[in-house]
């Protein structure tokens, strides 16, 4: 199928863009990536009757190390040129490793960090990468700009707190600490698919004892998840089988995933649990150095 008639513009800067999107009201859509907009355009799932193209807006798509540590990361910043970011690597590598996970070489050329967490699918890798990192999200429209935690971004599935005159234009990653172990566990039926489920733990360890964990899980709810009873448990403890096995058991507590056309509850529940042992086993591996890569 083919998209419904739209007006398309291609603004030259982000007030530009905050205008056309103010004179639209309620008929006007971002364009980025166009990796899940034009397929919902294409089902007439959608029918805006102004497109937004914001590709060719200056310093839109630039990934910045920050004084602190942290990460300034441009709306626009491709999932490709996140994956393969030298910087990425070194500061977040969860992060590095969970975006060769995202759909396929095609897609990542295209899609962006900021049509991910606006879209926020459920199954998708970065609005939940984006939660376990502690990020912050910016938005500006005509009436001014706002800034929102991760945390209280993704409202319910496919729908983030950004109104119809809002551009997300930047996403501020705060520094890990020095040292701090990782894991991203995902399973997919074919590589490139969206996640049946998937996990992320970050994890930093002092004198053999966890001082803080995180633990992100996503495509077994509306919205990705943390699990603070989870990381709760971990404080102050070193992880041991008895540990794992309470943190694994917080985690299947807080969840209720549902059966849909890719699996079934029980399988979500099944593989929820088989990845979130894995991950924090790993990730705790890596924060006490037992493991390097
Ligand atoms: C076959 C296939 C497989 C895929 N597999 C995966 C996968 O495994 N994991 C995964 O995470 N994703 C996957 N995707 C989705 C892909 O990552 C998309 O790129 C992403 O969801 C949307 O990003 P985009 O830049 O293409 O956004 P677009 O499609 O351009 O836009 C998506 C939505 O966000 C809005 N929007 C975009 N940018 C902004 C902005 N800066 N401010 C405000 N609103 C904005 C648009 O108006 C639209 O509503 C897949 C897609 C396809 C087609």
């Amino acid at each position: 199928m083919k998209p419904p008639k739209f007006q398309y513009l291609r603004p030259a800067s982000i007030q530009e863009a905050v205008a056309a999107l103010a004179d639209a009201g309620e008929d006007g859509k971002i364009l980025a990536g166009g990796q899940s907009l034009v397929p919902m355009l294409n089902f007439r799932l959608l029918s805006p009757s102004v497109l937004i193209d914001i590709n060719r807006i200056p310093g839109l798509g630039e990934i910045q190390e920050q004084p602190d540590g942290g990460l300034r990361i441009g709306a626009l910043t491709r999932h490709h040129a996140l994956e393969t970011s030298k910087v990425v690597q070194r500061l977040y590598p969860v992060l590095h490793a969970a975006m060769q996970q995202v759909a396929h070489l095609a897609i990542r050329n295209r899609g962006t960090i900021g049509g991910s967490i606006t879209h926020a699918d459920p199954a998708a890798e970065l609005p939940m990468l984006m939660k376990l990192l502690d990020a912050r999200i910016t938005v500006i429209s005509s009436k001014g700009t706002r800034v929102i935690d991760a945390e209280d971004f993704f409202l319910s599935a496919l729908t983030a707190d950004v109104a119809e005159n809002e551009l997300v234009t930047e996403i501020n990653v705060p520094p890990l600490p020095q040292g701090a172990g990782w894991a991203f566990e995902e399973v997919a039926r074919r590589a490139g698919d969206f996640a049946l489920a998937a996990v992320g733990v970050v994890m930093h360890v002092e004198q053999s004892k966890v001082v803080e964990a995180r633990i992100g899980l996503m495509g077994v709810a509306d919205t990705p998840m943390r699990i603070s009873d989870a990381e709760t448990i971990l404080y102050n403890q070193s992880c041991d089988q008895a540990t794992l096995d309470e943190v694994v058991d917080a985690v299947l507590q807080a969840i209720e995933p549902s059966t849909d056309l890719h699996a079934s509850a029980e399988y979500r529940l099944h593989l929820t649990e088989v990845l979130v042992r894995r991950a924090v086993k790993t990730a705790w591996l890596r924060a006490t150095g037992e493991i390097n890569e």
